[in-house]
């Protein structure tokens, strides 16, 4: 199938069969109705955004969210049809693209607002963002009047269409994280139940996390943001999947030398690794510019073979080594694998992120623009 030889350095597949299973799974588990804005920031968190959403649009999908301006115009120079909604910041400057675009961009707080009102973009098409305990956007639901009258003055002037907020820690299953987000959903209730007069069709709380674990404390329940589930990887480590969800990117790449390393060497850059006994030693040539995080230096492993092998030495720019002692014909062109697709082995992208103490979401949307994505329909 990969007959282009320059793909054969480092590439990661997705399966875009295993895409549709995720949300067809994820929407089963809670009702036929409810709605989906798929959340496809970050180049669909480093899948390719187009493409994932030319998939999604295929399958019925209508609605997505990006992060900014940038990404809403090129799923609209792809002729991705739909609702867009830009998630963040978009500079004042170019609010005329949002609106150009038929984009639809989130009100961060009233300076933005006034900011938009007083240069008169009154076409933009925009959702109110409540800032219920994240603290990162939106309008404060404690000063519920204030926010309240900020809304309606917004609703006035632009073309308002929707409402949302975000739940910081809808993943968790400490108990004060559940009592943090119930206020959350409470409060976010208590504003909306306001604004019932101004008829808006986007109300939306939940997101990957949220729709399975609070799918039955809001009403505000059948519009949801799906991020991270959607592909297969899990909110958080502890956050259990639903049965047939399952990361649809593999990464792999291919040994491109392998050699003797005798006693008393060293491997890599600071001398990091110190050989004790010779080992045969393969090198991969990806390295962090590509994504791959210099924090698996001397810790992490790849899939040769059928076997783990360990890395040794430093992560450098663009190669890193593996011992290989212990596994059998390995030869320049053998392929690795660096993320897998199994969920609960040591290679999916949430163990990785796991054993370096992030989480899975960096990892895969920091695999670099420089990494081919293959696609590829059910394996
Ligand atoms: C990224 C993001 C999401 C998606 O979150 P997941 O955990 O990936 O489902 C939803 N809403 C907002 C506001 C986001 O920024």
């Amino acid at each position: 199938m990969y007959s282009n030889s320059h793909l054969k350095r480092s590439w990661v597949e997705i399966d875009l069969e295993q895409l549709k299973i995720n949300l067809q799974v994820y929407k089963n588990f809670l009702k036929d109705k409810v709605d989906i804005i798929a959340v496809v920031k970050a180049d669909a968190y480093g899948h390719g955004a187009v493409i994932i959403a030319k998939e999604l649009n295929k399958i019925g999908i209508k609605k997505f969210a990006v992060s900014n301006v940038e990404e809403g115009i090129e799923l609209r120079n792809a002729n991705i049809e739909g609702d867009i909604l830009i998630l963040g910041y978009t500079p004042i400057e170019n609010i005329e693209l949002v609106i150009k675009y038929n984009l639809t961009q989130t009100l961060l707080n009233e300076d933005y607002i006034d900011l938009i009102i007083e240069k008169g973009y009154f076409k933009l098409k925009c959702e109110i963002a409540i800032d219920t305990g994240m603290n990162r956007i939106g309008l404060d639901a404690n000063e519920k009047s204030r926010s309240e009258s900020i809304i309606r003055k917004a609703y006035d002037k632009l073309k308002v269409t929707g409402i949302f907020t975000h739940l910081s820690c809808a993943d968790s299953t400490n108990e004060e994280n559940i009592d943090f987000t119930m206020e959350q959903i409470f409060k976010f209730h208590s504003i909306v139940s306001c604004l019932d007069d101004l008829k808006l069709s986007n109300i939306h709380i939940l997101n990957s996390a949220g729709g399975i674990s609070y799918f039955t404390k809001t009403n505000y329940n059948n519009l949801i943001r799906l991020g991270i589930i959607l592909y297969g990887l899990r909110p958080s480590i502890s956050f259990e999947l639903l049965p047939s969800i399952k990361p649809i990117l593999r990464w792999k790449s291919v040994v491109s030398m392998v050699h003797k390393v005798k006693s008393n060497d060293f491997i890599g850059y600071s001398r990091n690794f110190h050989v004790k006994e010779e080992l045969s030693i393969a090198t991969i040539p990806t390295g962090y510019a590509d994504g791959y995080p210099r924090y698996l230096s001397n810790k992490g492993h790849v899939l040769i073979n059928g076997q783990i092998a360990k890395i040794v030495g430093n992560i450098c720019m663009d190669q890193f080594m593996i011992d290989i002692t212990n596994i059998d014909n390995v030869e320049i062109g053998t392929e690795v694998i660096l993320i897998d697709t199994d969920d609960v082995n040591l290679l999916s992208a949430d163990n990785v992120a796991y054993s370096i103490n992030t989480i899975g979401y960096e990892i895969i949307s920091n695999i670099s623009k420089r990494v081919p994505r293959i696609y590829i329909e059910g394996e």
